[in-house]
């Protein structure tokens, strides 16, 4: 019987064609297809800028080099997300300090984090990174009201949400990485991700000035440009060959064909959204009355992720595994990392996230999972369960 992992990409024929008509151009990175996606990305989450990278963790770290993050910056990010959401500040030198979640829908818990900010002298923290965990969308009026208060920049971590909304406190919709809250929102297009490029990502935002920076960043700080020019006009004017390096950037960018593939997986975004939350709520249907507790129905959530809770995970991790049905756990708390340990952290600080990781399990959430596959999923774990 064939493997059912968590999560997996999908593609078309369209998918092909669009990558096979970039590879018979003149153009494999730094073509025309880069700005056609990010306009077409901008507009799917109704931001104003969008700059595409060559994955997600390279935009948390051009976010944290364009937000000026240095050895004084100290940061506050969930511990349950992918590690790059915090990694991205040591990267620059600075500090990360995290909250504990709120146990309902596993999203930083603002009060905690308003009362760490309090626990500090004023300025001691610069930002925070907030993450729409599992497709969950935070919210970000709420958060970027404390940010204002305390002078605080956002990171909106957005990887598991493309598509995701809040409805914010007017009872409108607010979408992930719009940019009417987070100075900058991060995507990523790895294959388990909504939107699969291979390796990419994608920042969004409403910030002309941080825009233009990032894109300076993505391409190793270098400018061609002419008004941009810093130097004196007599070496400026020698030719057109001349460009300058004005900070210090990276080679973040994204491939041409990897763009036209990300252009053409968009194309299907909204529909692909659409089967995951047709299959959430038949997994919720299904787990009705059982010992499973559910993920928070929602409904702006993008479901990245259908995280469970169930007492005994290990028994069903292993039991689902025998039954070709490959389950995963996100995440183990970044604060228990090894590396974090060593930064200071230990068992016991987020007992929120700590008891949250000991029964949490991502079961299969992927838009061509087939309703067959899924019957024979939630079959499988209530024979488990009872
Ligand atoms: C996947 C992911 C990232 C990193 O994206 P990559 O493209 O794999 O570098 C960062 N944060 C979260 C929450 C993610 O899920």
């Amino acid at each position: 019987m064939k493997a059912i992992p968590y999560g997996r990409q999908t593609i078309t024929d369209e998918d092909i064609q669009a990558v096979v008509e970039v590879l018979k151009s003149d153009f494999l990175t730094q073509g025309p297809h880069i700005a056609t996606f990010e306009q077409k990305f901008a507009d799917y989450v109704g931001a104003k800028y969008a700059v595409a990278v060559s994955n997600g963790t390279a935009a948390l770290h051009l976010c944290a080099l364009a937000l000026n993050v240095n050895e004084k910056s100290n940061v506050i990010t969930s511990p349950i997300t992918f590690a790059a959401s915090a990694n991205c500040i040591k990267y620059c030198g600075g500090e990360v300090f995290f909250a504990d979640i709120d146990p309902k829908t596993f999203l930083l818990d603002i009060t905690k984090v308003r009362a760490l900010i309090e626990s500090k002298p004023k300025g001691f923290f610069s930002g925070i990174v907030p993450v729409d965990f599992a497709g969950n969308a935070v919210d970000l009026e709420a958060f970027r009201k404390l940010a204002d208060e305390f002078g605080l920049w956002i990171i909106e971590d957005a990887c598991h949400a493309p598509g995701g909304y809040f409805i914010d406190s007017h009872k409108q919709q607010q979408n992930c990485g719009n940019g009417n809250f987070a100075d900058l929102s991060i995507f990523s297009f790895h294959p388990v991700k909504h939107i699969a490029t291979g390796e990419g990502g994608m920042i969004t935002t409403n910030n002309p000035a941080l825009y233009e920076n990032l894109l300076l960043l993505r391409t190793h700080g270098i400018t061609k440009n002419a008004t941009q020019f810093q130097n004196e006009a007599s070496e400026v004017a020698q030719g057109g060959w001349y460009y300058e390096m004005q900070e210090l950037g990276y080679n973040y960018r994204i491939t041409d064909f990897q763009a036209a593939l990300g252009s053409s997986q968009l194309e299907r975004a909204a529909a692909n959204l659409e089967r995951r939350r047709v299959l959430a709520k038949q997994y919720d249907a299904a787990f009705e009355n059982t010992a499973i507790i559910k993920p928070i129905n929602h409904p702006g959530n993008a479901y990245h992720l259908y995280v469970i809770q169930i007492k005994d995970r290990l028994g069903l991790y292993n039991y689902l595994k025998e039954n070709h049905i490959y389950a995963q756990v996100h995440y183990v708390p970044v604060h228990l990392m090894p590396y974090y340990q060593k930064q200071g952290y230990k068992k016991g600080d987020f007992p929120l996230a700590e008891k949250y990781y000991e029964a949490c399990l991502s079961i299969p959430m992927y838009q061509s999972l087939t309703d067959d596959e899924q019957q024979y999923i939630i079959e499988t774990i209530l024979k488990f369960v009872k």
